[in-house]
């Protein structure tokens, strides 16, 4: 592990701080709790990403013919530290930053990255995911939509679930059946889907905070250009696990451990205000959760080190994942706990977190799934 920071990095340290210091928003990034809050929320969100984009501080690591910067992974994570410990709001584009677009670089055809790269880096263009199926989950690879050609084109027609974004996003990456007859991880293709298009269906799902943020989304007979195809046809699983190996993206480690360390220091004023800090069952609590923070921190120093390497993350983010996602959970059970019998009445900032963090162990590949892959490929055990 390298510890070492060059002066240019200090550098630009300072720089994105004094930039925070003048641009960040006034309020803090809110989690909606119903349909209005939802689109006062993206509005808010988009123009932060506009104004992160025209300060240069969006696809950092993207090459600069597609708008980016290509700079290095320790730059990310030097503007993510940066933009947690200001508080400030997260990107709205998030599907676009962290998913299609690192799949679109490393798949997509000149023409491609060409025509979608920039509008996602601008916020013009907001995307989302629509891979999840009722019966393909964890099991991506079981997928039904079929995807049949027709002319110069597909003809799309299935069911989609948990689609965040769907009824605000313009664009989807979709993953969709072109050859039942192949096995299962192979006859699918990889699209990009107009959100307009003829045919779509989006029925809202409202969580447990209140919000409708994802959707299920009907595809019936949805017409898709043959352009819209990222690689070959039949070969979209190679091209899904790129995405998915960028699912929780370089914005994603020295982010979530500040965000942590924050929440922490949160719970230990809590803590002080109520008159619990001195008491030893909550001393003990904390220390614990300051070293798993600790722990956390070293874990991004490892995935970093990498990245600056020019390594792939490899099997080790699943070990990250399910740490970050036990620990998010546990860090807003203890913001709750102190709270005591007034935390199940109340309804303000731990218990809207506390529902939150429960998506930590589903979204983006649940902990069981880390646990199978941390055993099969980490530690060698039989399937
Ligand atoms: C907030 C949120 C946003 C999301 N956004 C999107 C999105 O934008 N686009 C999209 O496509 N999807 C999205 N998803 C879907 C997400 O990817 C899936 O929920 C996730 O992959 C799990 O799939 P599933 O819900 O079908 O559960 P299932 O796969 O049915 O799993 C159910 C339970 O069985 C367990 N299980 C499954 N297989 C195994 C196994 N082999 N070994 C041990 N246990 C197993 C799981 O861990 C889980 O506890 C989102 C989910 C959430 C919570």
């Amino acid at each position: 592990m390298d510890f070492s920071h060059a002066p240019a990095d200090d550098g630009f340290r300072h720089e994105v701080r004094a930039w925070l210091a003048a641009n960040r928003p006034a309020r803090a990034e809110r989690i909606p709790h119903d349909e209005a809050s939802l689109a006062e929320e993206f509005g808010f969100l988009r123009d932060w990403q506009r104004r992160l984009h025209a300060a240069g501080y969006v696809g950092l690591l993207w090459p600069r013919e597609y708008g980016g910067r290509g700079a290095r992974p320790t730059a990310q994570a030097i503007l993510n530290e940066e933009l947690a410990r200001a508080r400030a709001p997260q990107l709205l584009n998030r599907v676009g930053i962290n998913n299609t677009g690192p799949t679109l670089i490393a798949h997509g055809t000149e023409a491609q990255k060409r025509r979608y790269l920039p509008k996602i880096l601008s916020a013009d263009e907001i995307w989302c995911q629509l891979f999840s199926e009722p019966g393909a989950g964890s099991d991506l690879a079981a997928l039904r939509t079929r995807a049949q050609a027709e002319g110069d084109g597909f003809v799309v027609t299935g069911q989609k679930v948990w689609t965040s974004y769907a009824e605000l996003s313009g664009w989807a990456i979709l993953l969709a059946r072109t050859d039942p007859s192949l096995p299962k991880h192979r006859g699918i293709t990889y699209f990009l889907l107009d959100m307009r298009s003829r045919g779509i269906t989006i029925r809202p799902l409202r969580q447990a905070t209140g919000s409708t943020e994802f959707s299920e989304v009907f595809l019936d007979g949805v017409r898709v250009p043959g352009e819209q195809v990222v690689g070959a046809v039949n070969r979209g699983w190679e091209i899904a696990m790129t995405t998915l190996a960028h699912e929780r993206g370089t914005g994603f480690a020295f982010k979530e451990q500040v965000l942590q360390r924050i929440a922490l220091e949160d719970a230990v004023a809590l803590a002080r205000s109520i008159g619990r800090a001195r008491d030893p069952a909550v001393r003990q609590e904390i220390a614990r959760r300051w070293i798993d923070v600790e722990i956390m921190r070293l874990m991004n120093c490892r995935t970093l080190t990498r990245l600056e390497r020019g390594e792939e993350p490899g099997p080790e983010s699943s070990l990250v994942k399910l740490f970050w996602a036990e620990l998010t959970q546990r860090l807003h059970e203890l913001g709750l706990a102190l709270e005591g019998p007034r935390g199940q009445l109340a309804e303000g900032r731990w218990q809207q977190t506390w529902l939150w963090s429960r998506v930590a162990s589903i979204a983006g590949g649940t902990s069981e799934v880390q646990a199978n892959i941390i055993a099969q490929r980490l530690l060698g055990l039989p399937r």
